[in-house]
């Protein structure tokens, strides 16, 4: 085992934004404590000290936004600017999100855990996804439709009103950029309910949001608990639509949830994807590529490859190169320059991802590389390759969301699809071959939302759909497909 890479505590970053108190809830343009008076304690997952506390909002407070968030709908200083101005302020957005990329990316790391290489292109996506999403309130037309000819017939794209974005804790800001580019661009308000283990980016960039010329009340920002402040935003009558990014159990009560007011619900859930290399893929960069795949944030990311397939014939020689690949892969503090993967995001967490070790092993399987805890301190977990899987056992089927991998292997292509296919989710995927008809065959017979071919975990930043198939999720972020879920259709019919 290598040892972790630490820091001393006094060079580690501490961000002014963490001094004065508990932080507050965004409504209206205005600061406001929880009317409750409550707050819940932020941790730093690499030391285990707290960071700061933040509001934690009831039903009251989530009342109070969504009141605000409407009125800001349907004020016109929103609902009646020109689609140039929208553009215009959206870049603002950009803009000051740029501004001020490392402090946002060092709230991250310091929040969840995730090294400052990954937090920081995590900003540089978002501000790139906020930029694309700037072009489009100047081209998201509706369409005019062959009629009589005593009639005109057009479709009209309208915003839905008031929008919750819910998100988890493995991209904060990122996840917050998907939700409010889209929202915004069509016109809608919005409040934003970051995780409770990692809301204090969004919360940042709630201040960043009074440098431009957003009018008050189209963004509001509610902090605090699933139980509680979640609950309270996806059962508010006022709320349009749910745009949600967690766990496949909490999307399906969001949806039993929505009943209520057929709030329309996005959900973007977890994920056990496939990775499959054949035997004429080039090794070396499947290897480097699958590595990277399950340890990008220390596991903790939904399109995770977590299920490894290789062909029988280089089976040896691929976990071989694989191994050397994970070696690289060092553990220990997001801001040592040394670290590749830093702790995993909470103690709750880090105890149920060790848990599949012993689950593994009582299974029947074999935890060759890593499995071991890495030191005393911090939420660290070694990366770790699973052999002598079997696609039925549970560390082949349930999503463990650390720096986990299943190896297992495949004698034929059917074979492989029928294997890979074989789980409740269907996020992601990727097949890696040079033979360019199997590459489309399998990509056309995974089930799954994406499918890379020859690479892994690449990320359009807005212009690709994005989203699962089953269990996965319902609907799509990005392209078309993400804009059109922030609008309702209206169907336009005069007589002349
Ligand atoms: P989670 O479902 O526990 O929490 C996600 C968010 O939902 C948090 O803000 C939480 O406070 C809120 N929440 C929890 N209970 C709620 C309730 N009853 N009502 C309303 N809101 C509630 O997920 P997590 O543990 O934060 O994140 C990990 C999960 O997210 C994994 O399954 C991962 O695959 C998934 N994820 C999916 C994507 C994607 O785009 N498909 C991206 C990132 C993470």
């Amino acid at each position: 085992m290598s040892s972790l890479l630490l820091l001393d505590p006094a060079s580690r970053p501490a961000p002014a934004f963490l001094q004065g108190g508990p932080k507050k809830l965004l409504i209206d343009g205005a600061w406001v404590p929880a009317q409750s008076g409550k707050t819940l304690e932020t941790v730093d997952p690499t030391t285990e000290q707290v960071l700061t506390s933040v509001a934690l909002a009831g039903y009251e407070d989530v009342d109070l936004a969504v009141a605000a968030a409407r009125r800001a709908f349907e004020d016109p200083s929103w609902s009646a600017i020109t689609p140039h101005r929208r553009s215009r302020i959206l870049l603002q957005i950009a803009d000051v999100m740029e501004a001020n990329a490392q402090e946002l990316a060092t709230l991250d790391s310091l929040d969840m855990g995730g090294t400052i290489g990954l937090t920081r292109w995590m900003i540089d996506h978002s501000v790139d996804v906020i930029r694309h999403y700037a072009g489009w309130p100047t081209k998201h037309y509706g369409r005019t439709a062959p009629s009589d000819p005593s009639q005109f017939s057009y479709t009209l794209r309208q915003p839905l009103g008031v929008v919750a974005g819910i998100t988890a804790w493995n991209g904060p800001l990122l996840q917050a950029a998907w939700k409010l580019g889209p929202a915004l661009a069509t016109g809608n308000t919005l409040i934003l309910k970051p995780a409770q283990t990692s809301p204090l980016s969004v919360l940042r960039l709630g201040e960043l949001l009074e440098e431009t010329d957003l009018p008050r009340g189209v963004v509001n920002i509610i902090t605090g608990d699933g139980r509680t402040a979640g609950e309270a935003v996806i059962t508010h009558p006022g709320v349009n639509k749910v745009s949600f990014t967690g766990s496949t159990a909490v999307g399906k009560h969001i949806l039993e949830s929505s009943t209520g007011n057929l709030k329309r619900v996005t959900l973007e859930l977890g994920g056990k994807s496939p990775n499959i290399i054949f035997a004429d893929a080039d090794l070396k960069a499947a290897a480097v590529a699958s590595a990277t795949g399950f340890l990008a944030g220390a596991g903790q990311g939904c399109v995770a490859g977590t299920r490894i397939f290789v062909e029988e014939s280089v089976r040896e020689e691929f976990a071989g190169l694989l191994r050397e690949e994970m070696a690289t892969w060092t553990v220990g503090d997001p801001f040592h320059p040394g670290t590749r993967m830093g702790p995993l995001a909470s103690r709750q967490h880090f105890e149920r991802v060790s848990s599949y070790f012993d689950i593994a092993r009582e299974e029947g399987a074999t935890v060759r590389v890593g499995g071991e805890l890495e030191g005393n301190t911090g939420l660290f977990v070694s990366p770790t390759l699973i052999d002598d899987v079997t696609n039925d056992m549970r560390v082949a089927q349930e999503e463990i969301f650390g720096p986990v991998a299943a190896l297992m292997s495949f004698s034929d292509e059917a074979e492989v699809i029928r294997a890979a296919n074989d789980t409740e989710y269907g996020l992601a995927s990727a097949v890696w071959t040079k033979d360019l008809a199997r590459a489309h065959r399998v990509a056309a017979a995974l089930e799954a939302g994406t499918v890379w071919v020859n690479t892994y975990g690449d990320m359009s930043a807005g212009i690709l759909p994005f989203g699962g198939f089953k269990q996965s999720g319902i609907g799509r972020e990005h392209g078309m497909d993400g804009l059109d879920a922030f609008t309702e259709t209206k169907t336009v019919m005069v007589q002349f």
